[in-house]
């Protein structure tokens, strides 16, 4: 099986890659952003509750991301593995994916992550906010709080990977087949 966690600040083209990822490997996408969008665009009390965190660019707290993933991993059978794209966020959320897994006899195969540099992100999301219709794409304020809480809170889950040695960094500046590319090379070196 294949577990893989791509990483890097909102921005860096995660859910892009994922789609390239998934369509040569055949994995299970598990994003939680898009989870959380999807309770959101159907009313359910969970995306009631991750609403008022995801508009203001914070993190929805650990233990309802985790419950999601839990739900998600354990209804999901037959399969080559996952890609994890927005989790682990915290180091709080990669313990428990970790524990997780090991219930399971699964493993993290390794964490992919795309280096783009924070001019270049905060241009992407404002151009994606445009059409994406999410309300914290559009507002300069939510850009910066969200990249701010990247930077505290999720890049210690980069170091937690790289103490495993299961760390890859992939500049993710340039064009999207030459990044899978580069990110190609990784997955099969697994
Ligand atoms: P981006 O990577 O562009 O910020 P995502 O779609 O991954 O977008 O996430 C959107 C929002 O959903 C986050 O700002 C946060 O509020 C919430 N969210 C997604 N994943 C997590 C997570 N693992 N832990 C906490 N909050 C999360």
């Amino acid at each position: 099986m294949l577990n893989i966690v791509l990483f890097g600040p909102p921005g860096a083209g995660k859910g892009t890659q994922s789609e390239n990822i998934i369509a040569k490997y055949g994995l299970t996408h598990l994003s939680t952003g898009d989870l959380f969008r999807k309770h959101l665009g159907e009313g359910t009390s969970l995306g009631k509750l991750a609403k008022g965190y995801m508009d203001q660019g914070h993190l929805v707290p650990d233990e309802v991301v985790i419950k999601m993933v839990e739900d998600k991993i354990s209804s999901t059978k037959e399969t080559k593995g996952f890609i994890f794209d927005g989790f682990p966020r915290t180091t709080a959320q990669a313990n428990a994916l970790d524990e997780m897994l090991s219930g399971l006899e699964m493993k993290i195969s390794g964490m992919i992550a795309l280096d783009v540099p924070q001019d270049i992100l905060k241009e992407r999301i404002k151009e994606r906010g445009k059409t994406s219709g999410r309300a914290d794409d559009q507002d300069e304020e939510k850009i910066n709080t969200r990249i701010k809480v990247y930077l505290a809170e999720t890049l210690p889950v980069a170091e937690y990977y790289e103490k495993q040695g299961k760390f890859q960094n992939i500049n993710g500046v340039g064009k999207i087949d030459e990044i899978f590319g580069q990110i190609s090379k990784v997955i099969d070196s697994y």
